[in-house]
């Protein structure tokens, strides 16, 4: 195993016992993404010599020296910043998202800026721009998305960790497909200021880690109030490596049975099963409950995201910043070929769907009745907190698929199912794996608490990833080196 296999506590630990340097940790990651990177493509710009240079000052912090990569929707000051769209393919911001400049502080070293659905629109990553990522444990399939660069960046061993943002089940759904951990906080919790906006009422930004302690480790860094996000909460900073205790005694879970009947891949409802048993096994209860309103989320957040979304693109329109056609007589025309230009199909599918339901003839019949359903749901999962500390799910109903097989908008919208209740409700969760399919491709469970219940849903994932020890598995991505 070489360096840029291990996790930030294993390298946190090498480093502080002077066993390794920030040097050679640094070498090990570069030197993987030169063997890898023309096969996985996680990112959209690779910042090498910027991280050479960080390097050569004394870093402090809880992250000092750790390689990370960081999704190219989150603004980095003076490194471009694309939402793997066209429109941004030459912007460069001048600021930093608030995230970004807290890892600095940390001391992290960043390693580029990773490819996801244009402006996080998507499920698979093949929206991008500038190309499709691949999954680190089989090439011919998808890694998940948007987050899908992020992911595939740490499944490949081409950074520690990544940030990742999560509208709809973008952290946890390519996390879940690359064998990882994926953390999407309560709503508030981190500040979104840099964040280029989809659908802001449900936009989180988060960490995509090797396992449960990365992610809590990450979480202490980048969250807290931050008064240029009016949406941030002002709340005590918690330590979320306090919750790192292997305790499941008494916990009481909740299952909800329409999740299982959604579940296409037997072997991950196997796979699932199988952990609940385990988790019994150390003391936790499980009970079936029902969701009635589940069948209408994803209805319910395709309605309301690109409503939120129509709105959130219409800056870019030439004037500001970004791509401007070269084609036009007249303002408006300018404005028109610039957007036709600039975007791809399906921010532009998003857009006009989005325009649609929020125009005068139909807002009141899908806008306003989806926040009706919106405020069914967040009921139903409050009622469920009353009796439960707990809901677990699997992540996705299948594991990955191949690239170009699911074609039909439709088809990928229905998928997010699973994850999208978490953003409309607001809810924390996290995926972390709990098995492999008989292809050999990762299999992701869902432990969601309630809001600000961040810190249990975090006991809940270390204490399981310690009972399923599935160890250190990690793709084996021929290295030409
Ligand atoms: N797949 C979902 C969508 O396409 C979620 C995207 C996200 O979380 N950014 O909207």
């Amino acid at each position: 195993m070489d360096l840029c296999d291990l996790s930030i506590h294993e390298l946190k630990a090498q480093l502080e016992k002077e066993e390794i340097t920030v040097e050679e940790v640094l070498d090990s990651f570069l030197q993987r993404i030169d063997a890898v990177e023309d096969k996985v493509k996680a990112y959209v710009t690779v910042t090498g010599t910027e991280a050479r240079e960080r390097i050569r000052a004394e870093l402090e912090g809880s992250l000092a020296g750790i390689p990370l990569a960081v999704k190219d929707n989150i603004s980095t000051e003076g490194i471009r910043t694309t939402c793997s769209s066209k429109m941004l393919e030459n912007y460069i911001p001048p600021y930093n998202a608030t995230v970004v400049d807290k890892l600095n502080e940390a001391g992290a070293v960043l390693l580029g800026k990773t490819n996801l659905d244009e402006f996080a629109m998507g499920g698979s990553s093949e929206s991008s721009y500038f190309h499709e990522t691949r999954n680190p444990w089989n090439l011919e399939y998808v890694p998940g998305g948007s987050s899908g660069g992020s992911a595939a960046a740490v499944a490949a061993g081409e950074a520690a960790a990544a940030l990742g943002t999560d509208t709809g089940g973008s952290i946890r759904q390519p996390a879940a497909f690359c064998g990882l951990v994926g953390l999407k906080p309560t709503y508030g919790t981190v500040s979104r200021y840099g964040l280029m906006a989809y659908a802001g009422s449900m936009d989180q930004i988060g960490p995509i880690t090797r396992d449960v302690e990365d992610a809590a480790l990450l979480l202490n860094v980048i969250s807290g109030y931050d008064p240029k996000d009016s949406t941030s909460v002002k709340r005590e900073e918690l330590d979320y490596t306090a919750f790192l205790q292997e305790d499941l005694a008494g916990m009481k879970v909740a299952l909800p049975r329409e999740y299982l009947d959604l579940v296409s891949n037997p072997e991950i409802k196997e796979s699932v099963l199988a952990a609940f048993k385990k988790m019994e096994a150390e003391g936790a209860k499980v009970e079936e409950v029902s969701l009635p309103h589940l069948k209408y989320a994803a209805a319910v957040y395709y309605i309301l995201a690109t409503g939120e979304a129509s709105s959130n693109m219409a800056c870019y329109d030439g004037v500001r910043y970004g791509f401007r056609s070269k084609e036009a007589a007249n303002v408006a025309e300018m404005f028109g070929n610039t957007r036709s230009e600039g975007f791809g199909e399906e921010v532009k599918r998003r857009i006009l769907f989005g325009t649609y339901v929020l125009s005068a003839n139909s807002y009141e019949a899908y806008y306003v009745k989806a926040q009706k359903v919106r405020t069914l749901l967040i009921k139903e999962f409050e009622d469920i907190f009353k009796n439960y500390d707990l809901i677990i799910t699997p992540t996705t109903g299948d594991t990955a698929f191949k690239v170009g097989t699911v074609t039909e908008p439709l088809e990928s919208y229905k998928m997010d199912t699973f994850t999208v209740p978490v953003n409309l409700t607001g809810i924390p969760a996290i995926s972390l794996p709990c098995g492999f399919s008989s292809k050999n491709l990762p299999i992701g469970i869902q432990i969601m608490g309630p809001q600000f219940g961040d810190g249990k849903i975090i006991q809940a994932a270390y204490s399981l990833e310690k009972i399923l020890k599935l160890g250190n598995k990690r793709p084996e991505l021929e290295v030409a080196q």
